[in-house]
């Protein structure tokens, strides 16, 4: 017979029960610990984890109870999930990649960018800024979210915006006929009028932030590969809009007209900045702008090039004499001092490689822990979300990686991640 008394006693363990398991704690002991803000290795730490925050950080070890869960890392070097501002999830650059814009259906492009997305949580970047494709990387978003498939927490700009016939222009190179014209509604403006339909049909589509292509690019069956691509106007336009919706704008440039329109303009990150002049570099000091160097892209394009037959006849020589310049570029702005946030183009290039740009960052010259900071703590702020991303501090979501190697002392330790911790669930633990 249940009676008050047995109820209440009921109730009192169900509550006991609850509270218990909302408290069960995973406690990490890091031999090794890079927090994302400290400039140095702290040793013996533990990172106690709750759900998918992180609640305390403490100097020792700490003992485990047997109710907590225990992930001894004590040989390890333990870091805040790393964070790759340009990539195209969607996608994967191959001797293919022209002939798919005819063939390959939003359902194939699914299937592989699920995988792709797999192969970067994998590699340890637990959140990834998708800089443009067709619109499948939105439902890849969601279905990540919802855990129907592994991948890191995506930012994406759903479609990139251009001029017609611009470096984001779907239909380059297909004969008349074949498409339909791209308007604003598929991310072809011209215009301020179409450049502001064009943000807000982004946003409508599930757009997180806007790209724009602000010169023209490497890869686009156009001629010129670094031109201005937008009257200053038109990115005005696009960045008040943007703004309206409380969102930021990133603009793909190789030339320096096209940055400096852009960063005038008020975009938040100029990509790839291949030929940045000194006075670029100095505006985008004064008025905060990133830049995403995407180093990686250009050498991988640069390599490509030198196979037959693998990019059309009009990316070859844009490939061959744009692509290598971004390393010493990206030296120089180091240098003056311009904000940098870590980006490779991975897509361009083969996803879950992404960190081997660590390497070319600092062949460069940037200290290793800078460029992880870069990946880490920057990122976070240029996405808005240096509250919870990027640092290994109490409030902040456990998004938390291990390699095994000292990175500091070789880069190139980034290239094999043993653990991977995202929103406070074991993804990789290969120790
Ligand atoms: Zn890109």
């Amino acid at each position: 017979m249940l009676n008050f008394k047995s109820i209440s006693f009921l109730c009192i363990m169900l509550l006991m029960i609850s509270a218990a398991d909302a408290q069960k704690r995973t406690l990490i002991l890091c031999g090794g610990l890079i927090d994302g803000t400290y400039g140095a290795i702290q040793k013996e730490m533990t990172i106690i984890v709750i759900e998918n925050e992180i609640v305390e950080v403490q100097k020792g070890y700490l003992f485990a109870t047997t109710e907590d869960e225990l992930i001894n890392l004590k040989d390890h070097y333990v870091m805040p999930g790393l964070m790759d501002m340009h990539v195209h999830i969607e996608s994967q650059y191959s001797k293919n990649s022209y002939l798919n814009r005819f063939v390959k259906d939003d359902a194939t492009t699914a299937y592989e960018a699920a995988v792709y997305a797999k192969r970067t949580l994998d590699a340890g970047f637990t959140t990834v800024r998708d800089l443009g494709g067709s619109g499948v990387n939105v439902a890849l978003q969601n279905a990540i979210r919802r855990g129907l498939t592994d991948g890191p927490r995506i930012f994406t700009c759903a479609k990139a915006i251009s001029i017609t016939g611009g470096h984001g222009d779907p239909t380059n190179g297909g004969k008349e006929g074949i498409f339909d014209f791209p308007g604003p509604e598929r991310g072809v403006a011209d215009g301020p009028d179409e450049c502001r339909k064009a943000v807000r049909q982004q946003v409508k589509n599930g757009a997180d932030l806007i790209k724009i292509t602000a010169t023209g690019g490497v890869l686009s069956v156009a001629r010129d590969g670094y031109r201005p691509q937008f009257t200053e106007e038109e990115i005005t336009a696009i960045v008040e809009t943007a703004n309206d919706f409380g969102i930021k704008v990133a603009a793909h440039a190789h030339g320096d007209e096209g940055m400096q329109r852009a960063v005038r303009a008020g975009i938040a990150s100029i990509e790839h900045g291949t030929m940045m002049s000194a006075e670029t570099m100095e505006l985008m000091k004064k008025m905060g702008t990133w830049y995403v160097p995407t180093i990686s892209a250009g050498k991988s394009v640069a390599d490509s090039a030198k196979i037959d037959g693998f990019f059309p006849a009009l990316v070859r020589p844009k490939a061959i004499s744009i692509g290598p310049k971004i390393q010493s570029t990206f030296s120089k702005a180091f240098k003056m001092g311009v904000p940098i946030a870590f980006g490779t183009d991975a897509g361009v290039f083969a996803h879950g490689k992404n960190a081997k740009e660590f390497q070319f960052m600092v062949e460069a010259g940037m200290p290793a822990m800078r460029a992880i900071q870069s990946a880490t703590v920057n990122a976070a702020k240029l996405l808005n979300m240096e509250n919870k991303l990027g640092q290994i501090q109490p409030g902040f979501l456990a998004d938390i990686i291990a390699v095994k190697q000292n990175p500091i002392e070789d880069v190139s330790a980034l290239m094999n991640v043993s653990f991977v911790m995202k929103d406070g669930k074991i993804y990789k633990n290969e120790r």
